[in-house]
């Protein structure tokens, strides 16, 4: 039998073309289109409903008071015309967090890409003769300054630069690399793979744990086209091990003709032990030792744009600049604007550390850490009686598979709240406003500023008071 209360509730829900003809709804149709704010009264009428027909006693209503369907209306319409790549804050401590984007970039780089970004620019134009340019003009000249290579091109990403420089140098013919440089990295690059994808054909040498010279010697053949080192980035093979340095191996290479490249995977241009991390091995070093041809990603711990860089001699980047692939894999203008704007970051060796927040977070004193840790643990515990902080020692990661031995001391917030357990307060967090990523350990949830800007922490209070609030 129908409850009157009920219908009563159902007939004051508008019609949608009542709803529509609203004064705000009108201002919505303005900015957001009619098919928008369309979708959006139907929606909030639909779930008003729902919300009705569910109620079991009269209480159990929703207040429909004055103004409530305009305010849904709008809600809904924000909620329908809100981006869906949005800012997180990334409190794990993890610097170079792959899935939350790698390197924040500097502002000087952020800057760099408004610009280039809001009009024309002489991407591929130079402005002297008139003439059609290159794209990878603009950045060969500060690589090279910074690397010491005699050339330098950019792509897509460094998985990129390995498939192009293999494809240019070696397609069709054999690639030496030792069997415990055949890396994978995140799932989706694995080298035995990229080369299949580039044409060559691998020729494996040594064991998992040593190769040794004789036996890059003994692989080289009539159909060797290069010797390729991998970077094991993102393990270590600890214990009994031995490597062949790059300048050995490029000293063989010269012996037979055979050009040697390299792949860095992460690239550095800095000493990363002069600030008491692990070293790393630096691009500049590859290209002293002689290497022919160095790949690394511009978004790793250079801190810089989505991008694979490839430097080395010229006879070889004249090669891999002109392969076809190299169109399917080049960079766009706002990723060169913003990548060129970090290296020029890089030419003051000393300033560079403070402006890349890579740098800067990887270099951050645990006791500046501990300092913010405590006033952001004494503002949470002030929000209210039901939540509790506290400031623990801790290490952070490096990530983004570089430095997988490394741990950073640091200090971090460890939350807890009255009623809603660690499993459920981060799951909030994560639909904060702004999201906030963070750890669990020991059923407590675990805040690390290292790798969360000053000028978040006032957003990551409030996040963490609203997801308290929430069971
Ligand atoms: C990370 C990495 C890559 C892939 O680089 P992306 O820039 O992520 O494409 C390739 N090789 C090595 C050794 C790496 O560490």
């Amino acid at each position: 039998m129908p409850v009157s209360w009920k219908n009563d509730a159902l007939r004051s829900i508008p019609a949608v073309e009542q709803l529509l003809a609203t004064a705000r709804a009108e201002d919505l149709v303005a900015i957001h289109g009619r098919e928008q704010v369309l979708a959006a009264a139907r929606a909030v009428t639909a779930e008003v409903r729902q919300l009705i027909l569910a109620a079991e006693q009269k209480k159990q209503l929703p207040v429909l008071d004055a103004g409530f369907f305009e305010r849904r209306l709008q809600r809904q319409v924000e909620i329908q015309t809100e981006p869906d790549l949005i800012p997180v804050i990334n409190a794990t401590g993890v610097v170079l967090h792959t899935n939350l984007g790698r390197a924040p970039l500097a502002p000087e780089a952020c800057r760099a890409i408004v610009k280039i970004a809001s009009g024309y620019s002489n991407l591929e134009y130079e402005l002297e003769s008139g003439k059609r340019g290159s794209r990878h003009s603009h950045l060969e000249k500060i690589l090279c300054r910074l690397t010491g290579a005699e050339a330098a091109a950019v792509v897509n990403n460094n998985a990129a630069a390995v498939l192009l420089s293999l494809a240019a140098l070696a397609a069709g013919r054999e690639v030496v690399v030792a069997r415990g440089q055949l890396v994978e990295i995140g799932g989706s690059f694995r080298i035995p793979e990229v080369m299949a994808a580039s044409g060559c054909c691998l020729k494996e040498v040594g064991t998992t744990n040593k190769v040794y010279l004789s036996d890059y010697e003994h692989a080289i053949g009539d159909e060797t086209a290069l010797l390729l080192k991998v970077h094991t980035s993102n393990y270590r093979v600890l214990g009994f091990t031995e490597t062949v340095a790059a300048a050995q191996l490029v000293s063989l290479g010269r012996t037979y003709g055979i050009p040697v490249v390299e792949d860095l995977g992460s690239g550095v241009l800095v000493d990363l032990s002069t600030k008491g991390l692990e070293k790393e091995p630096p691009v500049q070093e590859s290209i002293a030792a002689g290497v022919d041809v160095v790949t690394f990603s511009g978004d790793k711990l250079l801190g810089g744009s989505q991008a694979g860089i490839i430097v080395g001699r010229k006879i070889y980047l004249d090669r891999i600049k002109c392969h076809p692939l190299a169109r399917a894999v080049r960079v766009g203008k706002l990723t060169l604007a913003a990548l060129e704007a970090t290296l020029r970051l890089y030419l003051n060796p000393k300033r560079v550390w403070e402006q890349v927040p890579t740098l800067r977070a990887l270099s951050q004193d645990p006791k500046e850490i501990k300092r913010r840790a405590q006033k952001l643990a004494e503002a949470i515990n002030q929000y209210s009686s039901s939540l509790s902080a506290e400031v623990k020692p801790d290490t952070s990661e490096v990530g983004g598979g570089s430095l997988p031995l490394t741990r950073l001391p640091t200090y971090v917030v460890a939350v807890t709240a009255a009623g809603v357990p660690a499993q459920n307060l981060t799951a909030n967090l994560r639909q904060g406003k702004p999201p906030v990523v963070a750890r669990i350990a020991a059923e407590q949830v675990l805040l690390d500023l290292r790798t969360v800007a000053p000028s978040e922490e006032k957003q990551l209070v409030a996040t963490v008071a609203a997801a308290a609030q929430r069971r």
